[in-house]
């Protein structure tokens, strides 16, 4: 069966372009595109045989069917042919019953979805490697791209770096200067991808990255760029499935330039559309509060919208005062009974301290959803036996600055709740079994 899409406007203007086509922007507007499915193609298989293609190819070794982006390759991006599939078997990350934190909270049912457990250590593997595979199909049909280029808080350029180096395709990279992880620095430059530090934020990365792409034939690897989205919205499509096929009430994600939220939303609607499930669940934005444009805009019924310019958080990967998907995110979050709420720096950096002490190793982007999620579960808008799903989006691994200073209690302005540190001893065995006996409580 042959099945299609295409991009076409937001706000509806007519035209309809190939997935092939080096576009990122109506041509009629200006506003931003999406991909479109032929749904009436889709359609013809029933919810249930999708069910069963779907279940049958998760993790298989059948390329590249196993990755669990490319196991839903019809609903994400049928254009791009087997060969050009770009993929380090994305996806099928764990989703966690989080037991012990969710009791703290009255939570019976609090589920985290492990999105950190990728390649390259955060969600932004799954919209890539659709992004990177499309790139090697058009440069097999003999499109002229020279290299690919994204600005970037660190993990989508994680992520675009290791995509085309896996490929063989340059890339470039623009990341705000003292403003990502050292992990996320030094990612792109393992790989040996033109890494640019600048001196300005990632609002100020993106204007100089669209002008580069623009002008000199440099594909925009921006989630602008809704090829991304499609990737990403497999994360409803697996978390739906780990749950056999039931659909949580909440789902929590943390918001930056808000392309995610909108592809969480895209993916539960399309399974709904196809007869896959048979309700939705409502969406929950997880925003910093000293990077909370959307929370603002919430406030007054999202009318308003205005660019900020978001202050130094520790969430620096959604450290956004101009997000490129807002009104997409806007649309999402009507269409879901959607809410925005916000952290501040204490209050995510004790999320994950407490979420730490029950075995998780949150980095400070999943700390603002779950910080989120407390307060939630404390308003009553969560009830008790409530499925809620919080979207982990990074590894905790690539934030070891903030979990040791947050744990040795030496972020600036924070006062830790669950502070902890080595014990430096002699190697003396009555000073070692003293220590641990009093830890212990002997
Ligand atoms: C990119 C990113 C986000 C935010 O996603 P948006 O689509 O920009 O809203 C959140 N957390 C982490 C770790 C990220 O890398
Ligand atoms: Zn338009």
């Amino acid at each position: 069966m042959e099945f299609r899409a295409w991009f076409q406007c937001i706000n509806g203007c007519s035209g309809q372009y190939e997935l092939t086509e080096i576009i990122y922007r109506c041509p009629d507007c200006g506003d931003l595109l999406e991909v479109q499915h032929d749904m009436d193609l889709l359609k013809k298989r029933s919810g249930d045989e999708w069910k069963r293609i779907f279940m049958d190819r998760y993790r298989t070794n059948d390329w590249p069917y196993g990755s669990s982006v490319w196991g839903k390759k019809e609903l994400v991006c049928p254009n791009v042919d087997n060969d050009n599939v770009v993929s380090t078997f994305e996806g099928g990350t764990n989703l966690f019953w989080a037991e012990r934190l969710g009791k703290q909270w009255g939570l019976e049912d609090l589920w985290i979805k492990q999105c950190g457990m990728a390649h390259t250590g955060s969600f932004k593997d799954l919209g890539m490697t659709v992004l990177v595979s499309m790139v090697k199909q058009m440069i097999a049909n003999g499109k002229n791209i020279r290299a690919v280029a994204c600005a970037s808080t660190g993990d989508t350029s994680a992520a675009l770096a290791a995509y085309c180096a896996v490929a063989g395709i340059p890339a470039i990279v623009f990341l705000p200067k003292n403003k990502v992880s050292l992990t996320q620095l030094i990612q792109p430059i393992t790989h040996g991808i033109l890494t640019l530090s600048l001196d300005t934020d990632f609002d100020g990365c993106m204007k100089l990255v669209q002008k580069l792409c623009a002008e000199n034939d440099i594909y925009l690897a921006n989630s602008m760029n809704s090829l991304r989205i499609e990737g990403q919205k497999t994360i409803s499509f697996e978390l739906v499935q780990q749950s056999n096929w039931e659909v949580p009430d909440f789902v929590v994600i943390p918001g930056g330039n808000l392309g995610n939220v909108s592809a969480v939303g895209k993916g539960f609607q399309m399974l709904y559309d196809l007869g896959i499930i048979s309700k939705l669940p409502r969406l929950v934005c997880a925003q910093a509060e000293r990077a909370a444009p959307l929370y603002r805009s919430y406030k007054k019924g999202f009318k308003n919208f205005k660019p900020i310019r978001a202050k130094k958080t520790l969430a620096s990967a959604i450290q956004i005062g101009d997000p490129v998907s807002v009104k997409k995110a806007m649309r999402t979050l009507k269409a879901f009974d959607g809410i925005v709420e916000k952290a501040t720096e204490s209050e995510l950096a004790n999320a994950a301290g407490r979420a730490n002490r029950t075995g998780l190793l949150c980095c400070p982007h999943t700390a603002v959803a779950l910080a989120v999620t407390e307060k939630l579960a404390r308003r009553g808008v969560f009830k008790p036996t409530d499925r809620i799903v919080v979207i982990s989006t990074a590894n905790g691994l690539k934030f070891t600055d903030f979990l040791t200073k947050y744990h040795m209690n030496k972020l600036k302005g924070i006062e830790s709740e669950f502070p902890f540190s080595a014990v430096e001893l002699p190697a003396d065995y009555d000073r070692v079994r003293d220590t641990i006996l009093e830890n212990i409580g002997a």
